[in-house]
């Protein structure tokens, strides 16, 4: 038995049933992911010894016959922009290559408290600007089911060590699909809570107005646990919301037979690949044998999702990245003449070249000529998406889409054209203007045998549905149990 190697709530409970202990599944886990990681390349940073300790601390919890969590024993790994006590948190930056917090980010104190076993810390794309990781400016992480792919981005370490089993589960983050388009890449579950659902407190800004906290698990019942894990208020953050949470674990059980699942007519036009169209007609057809209705709806602005996206995104990152000035902290050059020398020299060494240029799209945008023009009509802009989705989900449940044109693409078919790269995003970024949730669940593979995610999108804060959908998609379907040959080692 290799217990590491299921989802959280099984091994918990063989952690309660005395089957397995902490201390030898963290043990396991390490010697797994020692194996694996050359091939897979996920981490950033490792915390072994920190993890041993908690795990021995959480054992003898167990060992006296309590129960210490709902995540007790549970080894995870966390995104590198979410801050970590002690523990480097770098962003995938060289601006934060030597960065280390002096407190823990709000979701980090939930799982913890919950008894999570912190592995380490996992590769991005550069302050989560990407879809592939390959922007990170430590290292590529690699698709564990084809090393020659991409594992999506920005959170493709968190994806990939889930995929590989090098963690039971993973925090990410999602602004525009980072945590969506991996999962769907990598052939694991991703949530994207409601905005607000989830507390921003301690994860690296990007671009405020659209950034969540996002898991990344092997099935839809973990997803769930750890999303009540992770709901709540907090006063920490300005725009965490005060609105009750639900017993996401309770209605997964229930069927699906007479809710009606929206198709928004233009998310199907050329651009997509025929493998991608394929796994969401089957999934369409799985929903209607399940019992669901299905009827087409509408999302008019759907070409003006990217734009809005870019100019949002990018207009807010350069206000966010404006704190990087070598002064208080991250990187500062050296052998600078005056201030302003020591402030260019330090953000040119720092960033890598795509964050220079969303800081400079983002600053052009909103600069006094141009303001009226391109920020301020995409704020226009998205009040009419967010009435769009208004509109679609009043007349059904949640919404199936497909996550991204194409499945997992080969490292350098994109990074060269940013267009290109941000093509891939057409039907994630919508959700995250309209501050929506959503989920992803594996529905298919492509023609190589790459893992192809479809996504629900659901009402203001009706992540519960969202799961009791997913979960009965995916026990009837056998894509979440495959896995890449990592897994097997
Ligand atoms: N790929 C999108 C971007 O580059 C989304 C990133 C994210 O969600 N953090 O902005």
């Amino acid at each position: 038995m290799q217990p590491w190697k299921m989802p959280a709530h099984a091994l918990k409970q063989l952690y309660l049933s005395r089957e397995a202990s902490v201390p030898e599944v963290v043990t396991g886990m390490f010697a797994h992911i020692k194996q694996t990681e050359p091939a897979v390349d996920a981490y950033l940073t490792l915390c072994e010894e920190s993890a041993a300790a908690q795990a021995q601390a959480i054992q003898k919890r167990y060992d006296q016959g309590e129960d210490p969590g709902l995540l007790a024993g549970v080894p995870m790994a966390v995104k590198d922009n979410l801050c970590t006590r002690n523990i480097r948190t770098t962003c995938a930056s060289r601006m934060l290559e030597n960065f280390t917090p002096p407190y823990n980010a709000a979701a980090v104190e939930k799982i913890l408290a919950e008894g999570a076993i912190l592995l380490g810390k996992t590769n991005m794309d550069e302050f989560a600007m990407g879809s592939s990781t390959e922007y990170s400016y430590f290292k590529k992480t690699r698709n564990p089911w084809n090393p020659q792919r991409v594992p999506g981005g920005s959170s493709g370490g968190s994806a990939a060590a889930v995929a590989a089993r090098t963690a039971v589960c993973a925090l990410g983050s999602d602004t525009g699909g980072s945590v969506r388009q991996p999962a769907s890449f990598c052939g694991v579950v991703g949530v994207k809570p409601t905005y607000g659902r989830f507390s921003r407190y301690g994860l690296i800004a990007y671009a405020s107005s659209l950034d969540q906290v996002g898991v990344l698990s092997q099935d839809v019942e973990d997803c769930a646990l750890l999303t009540k894990v992770l709901s709540g208020y907090d006063p920490r953050d300005t725009t965490s919301a005060d609105e009750k949470t639900d017993d996401y674990l309770a209605g997964l059980n229930q069927s699906v037979r007479g809710l009606t699942l929206g198709i928004p007519k233009e998310y199907y036009r050329e651009g997509i690949h025929p493998d991608v169209r394929k796994a969401v007609e089957d999934a369409i057809g799985q929903f209607q044998t399940l019992g669901a209705a299905v009827k087409e709806v509408s999302l008019p602005h759907t070409e003006d999702c990217l734009p809005v996206y870019y100019i949002i995104a990018c207009a807010e990152a350069s206000s966010n990245l404006g704190r990087y000035d070598g002064v208080q902290y991250g990187r500062r050059a050296s052998g600078y003449r005056d201030l302003s020398d020591m402030i260019l020299k330090s953000r040119s060494e720092g960033f890598g070249p795509e964050v220079q240029r969303r800081i400079l799209l983002g600053t052009y945008v909103l600069s006094a000529g141009y303001y009226d023009a391109y920020y301020k009509k995409a704020q226009q802009v998205r009040t009419l998406l967010k009435q769009d989705f208004d509109e679609a989900l009043s007349q059904c449940d949640c919404l199936l889409t497909p996550v991204s044109p194409v499945t997992a693409f080969a490292f350098g078919e994109k990074s060269g054209n940013p267009v290109e790269m941000y093509l891939t995003d057409i039907f994630t970024v919508s959700v995250n203007i309209a501050g929506l949730p959503a989920l992803v669940v594996p529905g298919g593979q492509d023609a190589s045998g790459m893992p192809c995610g479809i996504q629900l999108v659901g009402k203001p804060f009706g992540e519960a549905v969202l799961f009791k959908i997913a979960h009965a998609f995916e026990q009837s379907t056998p894509w979440h149990s495959l896995t890449p040959k990592e897994v097997a080692l």
